[in-house]
Parts: structure tokens; C-alpha cells; sequence
């Protein structure tokens, strides 16, 4: 059985032997594009490549990608804990040619790696195509052989790519692996595409069009490719296991947390051991690359991410700050790969441990609070905003916090009532501001402060304000 390890080089080595350029991954805090939260694909550090604005000296590459989407457009934070494929951090595999081949050999390229190389069987493995791009579908009949009905056509926009409003954009066309019929879950395009019984491992992405403002779209001159392949995910196939958490990778760091918490990893608390190794990897990730938990904007989502790590240690029974001990397992796995988590590896550690022993006695008295209020509640009522608000605002809670804990009683959050609440404490904070008796000046000062706080990332930072991300 091949290692995470050994799964990232058979991919990178692969397609260096196919004259593709081995890259680094980019950072996690993308270099030049403040609208976008945290680099969520490997197609990030080229967006200029394609658009033509940028020139390497390669025209193939490929990498593998760090990726965080918790916020913003892809947000996978409420997946986890609750899917057996969704990560807030992952490696995204990919190839990439700019100008260079296209679908034909691309398609060529992925199911020789699949089925030669891995060797995965092909009766487990079926495609979906955008519904008008006979070309992809000709090339799956005929490369890979796949009969019809597993060559399914999908016209909705997880089949459509685009980078923006205008811009290169193109159909795509996604593998899937079918872990078979004990596990719920339809083929993609049913009703139930949402469960986990075929899973997605690749999507291949055919840039051809460039969209212009005025609705005009036109093919482009040299078109490209963009792929990416959850490395985990390919690995658990590999691996023979369904789920991305069961993995060696994963699951060392899961028995990590079993160890240091003295807690079953496979009993009652194995959804804890899960979302504490994912946001490990995320925490650990973003420190590295240079951000640190705070109050608004990137820094307001790792501080979200390891407050709900938090959470679930404390579930565990932890009396002590625990995340930061399971850093040299995940450094064990993973810092031979990506060396900067072994040159952060202090910093991390000690960011995890101030962050964890400062939220340790608000999280244990707010969680007190919310176990009186929902006592009081009957059934399934949703808890009262004022609550809600109480625990942001006094006891640090992220609001996604509470709705987390809400959730797994099934209950509802009044949203309404806890901006209500929002609105009027800072209501308040202006009525209680002499400030400079300059009203004018003063409301302005307010506005500002509400609308931008002090960080530079304007671009998603209404998004964060309003909860979004
Ligand atoms: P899904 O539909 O399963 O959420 P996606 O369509 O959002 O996946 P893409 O944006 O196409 O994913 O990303 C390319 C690949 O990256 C996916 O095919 C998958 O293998 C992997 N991937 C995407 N999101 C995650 C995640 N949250 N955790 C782990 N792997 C992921
Ligand atoms: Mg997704
Ligand atoms: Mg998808
Ligand atoms: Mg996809």
C-alpha cells in the first residue's frame, strides 16, 4: 500500500516524465489578489499564465497545491466533521498547460495515470461531461473507452468554469469513484449527488473561451488546462478506504489526539479527533504562512477555525490547552514536503498555546451559559439572539461557533435577533462616544471603523463582517 507520501510523488514524477515543470505550492495567502480570502486551487498562481499577462519559461507544469476554502465562494468549513471528503485544508494535485495540449491529450493523460499507474480499476470509475461538449465526451468514449452511461452530461455550472465575470473560462469535466453500494449516495446529476458513495477525485478543466463584458464569448487563440485532484482523496482510494480521514496521514495525527486526550479515536468522540486533526493542518498551515489569529479578516477565520478546534478538545475532556501538542506529528508527516511548517514550527506551536489557554476559561463559562439557555428552551426552538450575541460578544464565541453547537441538537439560531442585538450595542458605543463633538466627523469615524475595521484586505471584508465567509 502506497503512503500520502509516496501518492504526491508518483503524481508530481508523473506528469515531470509527461515534460511538465515541477512547481512549488504558492502561499496560502495569494501574492497579488486581495479579493480572494486564501488561495483555494492550484490554478491561483497562474491566473495571470493563462490570461497571458504573465510569461513563464514552461509552457506544462504541475503541483501540488496547499489549500484552505473556509470562506468566501468556497467555504468547506461546515463540511467537516459532517462529509467523509471535505477538508479545510488540502493538497490539490494538478497539471497545467498553457497553450499547450488540450482536452485530448489531458484526458489521455489523467486515465493513463489512474488506470496504468494506480491502477484503479475502470469499472469503478465514471465521468461527467458539460452537457453541450461533445468533443470531451468523444475523447472519454474513445481514450478511455467508457461507455455512454458513465459519461454523464451535466448542464449546470459545476460543469462550467470561469475565473470571473469576464475572463478565460471553459467547460470541465469531473472523475468520480464509486465506493460502491453499501455506502448512501446517487451518481453526479441524481438527487442524492450529495452523499458520499461516488466521490469526486478529479476535475479537468478546459479553458477555450474568453468572456467579454458585453456578453460576447470567443474562443481563445491557445487554450488551456487546468486540473486539480484532492490528494487525500486519491489517496483513500489508493489506500482502499472511503473516507479521507481514515488515511495514513490523517489518521496518525487522529491517533495523536486519541493519545494526548486519552479518548477512543473510533468511539463516541471520533467526529472530535476528526475536526481537531483537520484544523490542525489549517492552523498550522496559515501560521506558517504568515497569518495570525485576530479579529478581522484572514486573521478572524483562523481564530474561528481553531476556536472551534477548541471546542471539540474541550469535548474531549481536555483540562489543559492539547492542539498544540499534536504540531510535531503533523510536522512528522508533513514537513519534508512543505519545509516551512518545520522553519514555523515554534511559532505555530506557541500561537496554538496562547490561543488555546486565552479562549480556555470564556469557552468554559459560555459553554455553561449555553447549556442553562437551551435548558430552558423547549424541543427544537431556536436559541434567542440576545444569547447568541451575548456569547460573541462577551465570551468570544464566532458566531459559527454557536451555530455549530446548535446544530448538533438540531436546533436554530434567531439570526435576526442576534443582528438586532449587533445593531444595538453599537448603537449604544455611539451614544456613549463624546469624541470630538464634531458630529459629522464623528458619525464618519463610525462608518469607517464599521465598514473597513483596520485591516487591509477590503476585499471580503464585508464578507466577514456580515458572517459570510
Ligand atoms: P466537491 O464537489 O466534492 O465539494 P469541488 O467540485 O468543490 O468538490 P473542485 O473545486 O473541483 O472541488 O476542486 C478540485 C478537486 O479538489 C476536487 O475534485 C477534489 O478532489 C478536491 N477537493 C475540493 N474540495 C476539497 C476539500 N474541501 N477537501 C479535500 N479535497 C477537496
Ligand atoms: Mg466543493
Ligand atoms: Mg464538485
Ligand atoms: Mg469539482
Amino acid at each position: 500500500m502506497s503512503t500520502t507520501k509516496e501518492i504526491r510523488s508518483s503524481f508530481l514524477d508523473y506528469f515531470a516524465k509527461n515534460g511538465h515543470e515541477k512547481v512549488e505550492s504558492s502561499p496560502l495567502v495569494p501574492r497579488n489578489d486581495p479579493t480572494l480570502l486564501f488561495t483555494n486551487a492550484g490554478m491561483v498562481q497562474f491566473k495571470n499564465v493563462f490570461t497571458g499577462q504573465e510569461k513563464r519559461p514552461y509552457n506544462r507544469a504541475v503541483t501540488t497545491q496547499k489549500c484552505v476554502r473556509a470562506g468566501g465562494k468556497h467555504n468547506d468549513l461546515e463540511n467537516v466533521g459532517y462529509t467523509a471528503r471535505h477538508h479545510t485544508f488540502f493538497e490539490m494535485l494538478g497539471n497545467f498547460s498553457f497553450g499547450d495540449y488540450f482536452k485530448d491529450r489531458a484526458i489521455e493523460l489523467a486515465w493513463n495515470l489512474l488506470t496504468r499507474e494506480f491502477g484503479l480499476p475502470k469499472d469503478k470509475l465514471l465521468v461527467t461531461v458539460y452537457h453541450d461538449d461533445d468533443e470531451a465526451a468523444g475523447h472519454w468514449k474513445k481514450i478511455a473507452g467508457l461507455p455512454d452511461e458513465k459519461i454523464i452530461r451535466i448542464a449546470t455550472s459545476d460543469n462550467f468554469w470561469s475565473m470571473g465575470d469576464t475572463g478565460p473560462c471553459g467547460p470541465c469535466s469531473e472523475i468520480f469513484f464509486d465506493h460502491g453500494e453499501g455506502i448512501p449516495g446517487g451518481p453526479p446529476g441524481s438527487a442524492d449527488e450529495d452523499g458520499d458513495r461516488f466521490i469526486e477525485i478529479w476535475n479537468l478543466v478546459f479553458m477555450q473561451f474568453e468572456q467579454f463584458a458585453e456578453g460576447r464569448r470567443e474562443n481563445l487563440p491557445r487554450p488551456s488546462i487546468d486540473t486539480g485532484m484532492g490528494l487525500e482523496r486519491i489517496t483513500a482510494v489508493l489506500q482502499g478506504k472511503h473516507d479521507n480521514y481514515d488515511i495514513d496521514l490523517m489518521r496518525h495525527i487522529i491517533e495523536a489526539s486519541a493519545e494526548v486526550s486519552g479518548v477512543d479515536p473510533d468511539g463516541e468522540f471520533k467526529v472530535s479527533h476528526r475536526v481537531i486533526a483537520d484544523h490542525l493542518r489549517s492552523s498550522s498551515f496559515l501560521v506558517a504562512d504568515g497569518v495570525l489569529p485576530s479579529n478581522e479578516g484572514r486573521g478572524y477565520v483562523l481564530r474561528r477555525i481553531m476556536r472551534r478546534a477548541m471546542r471539540h478538545a474541550h469535548m474531549l475532556g481536555a483540562k489543559d490547552p492539547m492542539v498544540y501538542k499534536l504540531v510535531p506529528t503533523l510536522v512528522d508527516e508533513m514537513g519534508d514536503a512543505f519545509p516551512e511548517l518545520k522553519r514555523a514550527q515554534s511559532l505555530i506551536t506557541e500561537t496554538l498555546k496562547l490561543e488555546e489557554s486565552r479562549f480556555k476559561e470564556t469557552l468554559d463559562r459560555g459553554l455553561k451559559l449555553l447549556g442553562d439557555a437551551t435548558g430552558k428552551l423547549g424541543g427544537n426552538d431556536p436559541l434567542p439572539g440576545d444569547v447568541a450575541f451575548k456569547l460573541y460578544d462577551t465570551y468570544g464565541f464566532p458566531l459559527d461557533l454557536t451555530k455549530d453547537i446548535l446544530r448538533g441538537q438540531n436546533r436554530d439560531l434567531d439570526e435576526a435577533g442576534f443582528d438586532a442585538a449587533m445593531k444595538k450595542q453599537k448603537e449604544a458605543a455611539r451614544a456613549a462616544w463624546s469624541g470630538s463633538g464634531e458630529a459629522a466627523t464623528d458619525a464618519l469615524w463610525f462608518d469607517l471603523h464599521e465598514k473597513l475595521g483596520a485591516t487591509e484586505f477590503l476585499g471580503y471584508q464585508t464578507e466577514v463582517a456580515e458572517g459570510k465567509v
